[in-house]
């Protein structure tokens, strides 16, 4: 799979930390689980964050102290999804381990609900920080009633969109914010299927480490 666009080194950061949304975790475990580039830098991310937990550990803290502080981490607003069940794929499955654990199946398995254009979706249960959604995008058609209020990842697991700003395919992640006004188009030949997370109006920004809020606006 040949990947263009990838994940920021914020959103990776912030996952790492145990920082974003239910919704955005899954996606960036979608993506990770299929881009080495950015399963290698989450790693180094990894690292760094349990080199800083160890200094404090050596510096005053009981053994009861960091664990405390590994729980607070973990229950920030959902713990990442572990990178094992990330990496482990079956050949013939569309859908990433961490998505297929989600819908409780493959693309078989989705309940999708018509919305419009031809274009169908499925909302997958998530806390409700945020929200996070399959999308089938019938070949040439437009996403219809496109808008989002914040921070937009949209994963593309099968075929490819264009919008105002590039072409997307298979494996490629477009981080989108609200400053971003676009309009997904599938490109004709193929139908395209996306994994879209979005954050509820006005809520991301407090969950957001205060450190990778600036990335965020580039
Ligand atoms: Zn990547
Ligand atoms: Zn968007």
């Amino acid at each position: 799979m040949s990947i263009k666009h990838h994940l920021t080194d914020a959103l990776l950061m912030a996952y790492s930390a145990g920082e974003l949304p239910e919704a955005f975790n899954l996606v960036v475990a979608t993506h990770v689980s299929l881009c080495d580039e950015c399963r290698a830098r989450l790693a180094s991310f990894d690292a760094v964050g349990g080199a800083v937990l160890e200094e404090c550990e050596d510096a005053s803290m009981t053994p009861d102290a960091l664990a405390a502080t590994m729980e607070r981490i973990r229950m920030g607003s959902g713990a990442p999804i572990h990178t094992d069940a990330a990496t482990r794929r079956h050949l013939s499955a569309l859908f990433p381990a961490p998505l297929r654990d989600y819908v409780g199946g493959d693309i078989d398995a989705v309940k999708w609900r018509p919305v419009g254009g031809g274009v169908r979706q499925a909302i997958l249960p998530t806390s409700k920080d945020a929200s996070v959604r399959l999308l089938h995008i019938p070949a040439g058609a437009a996403v219809p009633d496109h808008g989002h209020r914040g921070l937009e990842l949209t994963q593309v697991l099968k075929g490819a969109f264009r919008d105002e700003h590039d072409r997307f395919g298979a494996g490629d992640i477009e981080v989108a914010t609200e400053a971003d006004v676009h309009t997904p188009v599938a490109e004709p030949g193929e139908d395209c299927i996306c994994l879209a997370a979005t954050d509820a109006p006005l809520k991301f920004t407090g969950l957001l480490p205060r450190l990778a809020q600036p990335f965020f606006r580039i």
